[in-house]
């Protein structure tokens, strides 16, 4: 296979896709997180311009419109998410390899843009019990987005046979082990 340009990792809210892309990016230095396009809310602690960008619905259009992204999607009711073209180019114009934390759909299509040079890997929960568990624990949810986001997983998990590798995170460690793992083969 050829040197990947990129990096997919998808999975499920809640699925622990988020922490396994943080430790990958300690243990692989030359890995940067795209940093996505987003229309929700900034919660607690979170940053604009570095865990995402976060848009107004209209500045969002603007930039569908204008083709700054490589995929987009509506990923839960009124809510966008987005790849920018721009986060590619400037993580590989530094030699570095983008790592995409995008939904199942977003990772379906950027696999199709380029089919031989990513490696694409599906976390997938132990069970969707666990799954709403971890979401409750983390305390981000109201009880309808929490809803939303664990129907949403079910529909999620039946798409996992798109990627070419699937992880279940039981276990934290040994599941950034296993995707370290597939990145360096
Ligand atoms: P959260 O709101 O919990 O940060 O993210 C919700 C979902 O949107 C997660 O599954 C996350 O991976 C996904 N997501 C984040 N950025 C993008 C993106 O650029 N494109 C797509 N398609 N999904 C994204």
């Amino acid at each position: 296979m050829a040197t990947p340009k990129l990096i997919i990792i998808s999975a499920p809210s809640g699925a622990g896709k988020s922490t396994i892309v943080k430790a990958l990016m300690q243990a692989l230095p030359e890995l940067e997180l795209s940093i996505s396009a987003c229309t929700r809310a900034p919660r607690t602690g979170e940053i604009d311009g570095v865990h995402y960008h976060f848009l107004s619905v209209e500045d969002f259009k603007r930039k569908i419109a204008a083709g700054d992204f490589i995929e987009w999607e509506m990923v839960y009711e009124g809510k966008y998410y987005g790849t920018l073209k721009s986060e590619i180019e400037r993580i590989q114009r530094k030699g570095n390899i983008p790592i995409l934390d995008i939904d199942v759909v977003g990772g379906i299509n950027v696999m199709k843009l380029y089919p031989d040079t990513s490696i694409s890997v599906f976390i997938q929960p132990p069970s969707i019990e666990e799954l709403k568990n971890r979401l409750e624990k983390r305390g981000t949810e109201t009880k309808e987005s929490l809803e939303e986001r664990v129907n949403k997983a079910d529909q999620e998990i039946a798409l996992k046979e798109h990627f070419r590798h699937v992880v279940v995170n039981d276990d934290l460690q040994q599941a950034v082990e296993k995707v370290k793992a597939i990145i360096l083969s």
